[in-house]
């Protein structure tokens, strides 16, 4: 493609809100075998609920989502917030939070009045044993929602079920990309079970979960390996070294800013439409048709 043409393309792009930061990603995105998405925030509104709240008989309800917000209310997790949206919505005082800390990808661990408390992934807390909540776990997990768990001094009180909702577009953007003889992949920190199901409600053709974030990289080098160029679109703080890592980094605007600032190409707002104009355009400027 000549100067001129990359100019009209990215102009063209701009117009319909794909913004690329890169002459070279117009020319790279339409070379591209396979698109992955991470999940939260990019295929789903990345705005979870709590649905359910399956205790141990030696808990209550009211006293475990108090000690389990107390300790989300310092995290910046969609997780986190759907937790602490759930104890407000209930009017539960939160105590106070010492000691808190973060593991990236599985979960958070702090002091709430004293009480040990950590809420996570199965992997946050394995020493523990699950067998009696594994049955409904699975089912759920089934439904495409996230279960999470909270230990109260060491002892597994709860499951906590959150869902999020896939967002209108991303079937429609899936389906076009197939049309165009692209492959599709899903990269998600979560449960294994729930990012089948969403992936197998949008006709996802490859998962990749329970990824923790440094491992993202690895899992866009192994799509490299078996596809050739791969495109990834992602939302968040985790996503920003698969962004710099994949052939072609997409960021949704709606995202962070370490996101934005990783990658190529910059979508304006949330919507995946944009993924599809802008695989069009590069593929019209390599074309040099106008
Ligand atoms: P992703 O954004 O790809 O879903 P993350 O790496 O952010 O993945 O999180 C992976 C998993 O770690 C979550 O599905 C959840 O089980 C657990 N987790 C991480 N942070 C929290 C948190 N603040 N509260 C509860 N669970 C968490
Ligand atoms: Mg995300």
């Amino acid at each position: 493609a000549t100067p001129m043409s990359i100019m009209v393309g990215t102009g063209r792009a701009a117009q319909l809100g794909v913004l690329f930061r890169k002459g070279e990603a117009l020319q790279q995105l339409q070379k591209s075998a396979i698109v992955a998405f991470d999940k939260t925030g990019t295929l789903t509104e990345g705005k979870p609920a709590l649905t359910d709240l399956i205790l141990d008989d030696d808990f209550a309800h009211d006293e475990v989502l108090a000690l389990v917000a107390a300790v989300e209310s310092r995290s910046e997790h969609p997780i986190a917030s759907a937790i602490v949206a759930a104890a407000k919505k209930a009017d539960l005082p939160l105590g106070a939070v010492s000691e808190f800390a973060s593991n990236a990808g599985t979960g958070v661990t702090a002091r709430v009045d004293g009480r040990l408390v950590a809420v996570g992934s199965q992997r946050h807390m394995g020493h523990l044993d699950f067998s009696n909540f594994s049955e409904t776990i699975d089912r759920l997990a089934a439904e495409g929602k996230t279960p999470v768990f909270a230990a109260i001094d060491d002892k597994l009180a709860a499951a906590i079920v959150v869902a999020d909702t896939i967002k209108p577009t991303s079937k429609a953007v899936i389906d076009a990309l197939h049309r165009k003889g692209l492959k599709t992949a899903m990269i998600s920190g979560d449960n294994a079970r729930t990012a089948n199901s969403i992936a197998a409600q949008l006709g996802i053709d490859e998962v990749r979960a329970e990824v923790l974030p440094a491992d993202k990289v690895e899992a866009i080098k192994s799509l490299r390996t078996a596809h050739g160029v791969v495109a990834y679109v992602g939302d968040g703080i985790n996503d920003a070294p698969a962004l710099a890592e994949a052939d072609i980094g997409i960021a949704v605007g709606s995202g962070t800013d370490a996101a934005i600032e990783s990658a190529d190409v910059v979508l304006l707002g949330g919507n995946l439409q944009g993924v599809l104009d802008a695989i069009t355009v590069s593929r019209a400027t390599m074309r040099n048709i106008h």
